[in-house]
């Protein structure tokens, strides 16, 4: 039976990198039954809303999906139509694997990091509130009250809300994750000599559920650290675990460790449904051009294609992608530029789909 896969393009470049990965995909002989729904900037004025409730019923009916990047258009009422679909289905794991290729473009080599980013609260809740609102006021008066130093009252304020039942379940989705795919360590990433209180909360919790698995390593490290870390000597990590900023940040670092944004997949994991998307945004700057690197996109749909238990073709396509780096004949322009300096003898978005599907059918 057909898997059913709903197919939300999304804009910027969104468009071409999905249309190669589809072909990618289907290529495979996996039956897929892509539903696919506009959503963002296009489908505003039909619908008054960049997400409109049937691409959320469609998606609650398949239980997969797979988007590309979605810009938020101004004055929605969104911050972030990505942020809201991963709160509408509670997707709080956000994965993303950072693994090196041979032709990756990248200074390092051997890098094989797997970034669990928690999706759902931390300065990414939203709550949030302008300078000059009454509820400025309001707050500066409780702090001064609770005996701490007052803040400028020409502040505007973000709320930092970590929770001890969010952060249990996304270091407790490091620590299974990490056991299931045979990982030998988890690292809790905070700054909890800072914010004692939010990431402090963090800490303590993901140190009571280290005890829990004791087959895994497990270590904490502050950010900052994290971040030198991860550029002097990434083999030092396994698994990372961060609240949903920090994830945010170190997740393109991770890329930037492995050949840049074209390169970095994901997925965001909730109860019961899953959406797959790569780390990057709509990159407007080189939308509609055909020179967008599509493999962000393509792993994601392997990582959804392990997801939905067609772990082979998942695998075929990894190493049809890997192999295609590796000769380095058809690269686009960001792989050239890395490795080269200049893009001089990059193919376009579609060819390098095409030299990814010609490996796959080379080694059927
Ligand atoms: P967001 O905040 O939505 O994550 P961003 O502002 O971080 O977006 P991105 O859209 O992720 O920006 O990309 C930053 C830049 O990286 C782009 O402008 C583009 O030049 C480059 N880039 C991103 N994705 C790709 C890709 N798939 N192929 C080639 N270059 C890319």
């Amino acid at each position: 039976m057909a898997h059913e896969v709903v197919l939300i393009p999304g804009d910027g470049i969104g468009p071409e990198i999905t249309s190669a990965m589809r072909r990618v995909v289907d290529a495979t002989g996996v039956a897929i039954e892509w539903d696919v729904r506009d959503a963002g900037a296009g489908v505003m004025e039909a619908y008054g809303t960049p997400l409109p409730q049937h691409v959320l019923d469609a998606v609650g009916r398949a239980k997969v999906a797979i988007k590309g990047p979605i810009t938020t258009p101004i004055g929605t009422g969104f911050r972030s139509v990505n942020v809201a679909l991963r709160k509408h289905f509670d997707l709080y794991a956000c994965v993303r694997p950072c693994l090196s290729q041979p032709g990756d473009g990248s200074r390092y080599e051997g890098v094989d990091i797997v970034i669990v980013r928690e999706n759902t609260e931390d300065l990414y809740a939203g709550i949030e509130f302008d300078e000059g609102a009454a509820e400025v006021a309001a707050l500066s008066e409780l702090v001064s009250a609770s005996g701490q130093k007052a803040f400028r009252p020409d502040s505007a304020i973000s709320v930092k809300p970590i929770s001890i039942e969010g952060s249990r379940r996304i270091v407790e989705y490091a620590f299974e994750y990490a056991r299931r795919c045979g990982r030998r360590k988890v690292t809790a990433v905070h700054k909890a000599n800072i914010m004692k209180a939010t990431d402090g909360l963090f800490l303590r919790v993901a140190r009571e559920v280290a005890q829990r698995y004791p087959d895994i390593a497990f270590e904490d490290k502050i950010v900052d650290a994290t971040c030198m870390g991860l550029v002097q000597n990434p083999a030092d990590f396994d698994v990372l675990v961060l609240p949903n900023l920090y994830g945010d940040i170190v997740s393109d670092l991770g890329a930037g460790l492995v050949g840049g944004l074209g390169m970095a997949p994901g997925s965001n994991i909730g109860a019961d449904i899953a959406v797959f998307e790569p780390t990057h945004g709509s990159a407007p700057d080189i939308a509609g051009k055909d020179i967008a690197n599509p493999t962000a996109e393509i792993l994601s749909a392997a990582m959804m294609l392990d997801h939905v238990g067609e772990q082979e073709a998942a695998e075929r396509i990894r190493r049809a992608v890997r192999a295609v780096l590796a000769e380095g004949a058809a690269v686009t322009g960001d792989v050239r530029r890395a490795q080269t300096g200049s893009a001089r003898g990059a193919v376009g978005t579609q060819a390098y789909a095409d030299a990814v599907i010609a490996s796959l059918r080379a080694e059927a």
